[in-house]
């Protein structure tokens, strides 16, 4: 039962002596502990993925299919820097395109999903000794939207995202994900999105996969797999093949988030194990049941 229904069903009448925060806290809070929510990244790719059906978004609408319906999303989308960490607490998050020379098609689309103030705020709390920001003019991104708008195109549930502080280290971004874990228990989908490999510099349109792009990519699956969570956040002393696949931190950081919030019970998935246009990697990650 969403909130609004809740709201109607007269149910109500048991809480009717709390106040708003004490019915939020109850509705989404601690006493509305669920089975963990899965954690994913996503290899986002061009913005066009948003919008032209595709082998890379029928993976994303199918996924959406199957996750239970979170009562919020928590995106780390590679298209929000900042200088220190910021999370949006607006409700309603505009949609941002942050991107050029597209169809018009593309920029027309919007994504309208709620923002989720009572999330955000939890966020800022939980983090304790890393001061998080709250944020009223950012919203979501095409890191976030371009992926949502095929996982859940309905757009009904609270989304908010959580940016990448530029001068943090890659550490500092997996004890992020650590502390954002417990977000999970509560309903809260973790999406990073991102990609492992990009490099637009090397892009290639005969499609054919650099093998620096294949070698560091399976690297990456190899290290998920054996658990060897140490060496993806110490990236920089994985060679060449990183060097040339992470040109600039900011699409694979995401990933540093998701292997943080991965909880020793979850069960592993890969998902469009493709490198797309010779650079980019479009792997996705399922971390759950
Ligand atoms: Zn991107």
């Amino acid at each position: 039962m969403n909130r609004k229904s809740f709201l109607k069903s007269g149910l109500l009448s048991p809480f009717i002596a709390m106040n708003l925060t004490d019915f939020e806290e109850y509705v989404l809070g601690e006493n509305a502990k669920t089975d963990n929510m899965p954690v994913l990244f996503v290899g986002h790719g061009s913005p066009m993925n948003a919008i032209i059906p595709n082998a890379f978004n029928k993976q994303w609408r199918e996924i959406g299919d199957k996750l239970p319906k979170p009562k919020a999303i928590l995106c780390i989308s590679a298209h929000w820097e900042t200088r220190g960490t910021k999370v949006t607490a607006m409700s309603k998050p505009k949609t941002i395109h942050d991107f050029g020379g597209f169809p018009q098609k593309l920029f027309d689309t919007q994504y309208p999903a709620p923002g989720s103030p009572y999330f955000a705020q939890q966020v800022i709390e939980l983090m304790k000794d890393v001061h998080v920001e709250k944020d009223l003019d950012w919203g979501l991104d095409h890191g976030s939207w371009s992926v949502l708008n095929q996982m859940f195109p309905e757009a009904d549930i609270p989304t908010f995202q959580l940016s990448l502080d530029y001068l943090a280290k890659p550490e500092d971004h997996f004890k992020i994900g650590m502390k954002l874990k417990t977000l999970r228990s509560k309903g809260v989908l973790i999406l990073g999105s991102g990609n492992i490999v990009h490099n637009l510099g090397r892009m290639d349109s005969s499609n054919k996969p650099h093998d620096w792009a294949l070698s560091f990519d399976a690297l990456v699956k190899e290290r998920i797999e054996s658990g060897n969570f140490a060496s993806l956040v110490g990236y920089r002393g994985l060679g060449a093949s990183a060097s040339m696949s992470i040109p600039t931190a900011e699409h694979y950081l995401p990933l540093l988030y998701v292997l943080g919030a991965k909880d020793t019970a979850d069960n592993l998935g890969f998902f469009n194990e493709t490198i797309d246009l010779g650079s980019i990697s479009m792997r996705s990650i399922y971390f759950g049941k």
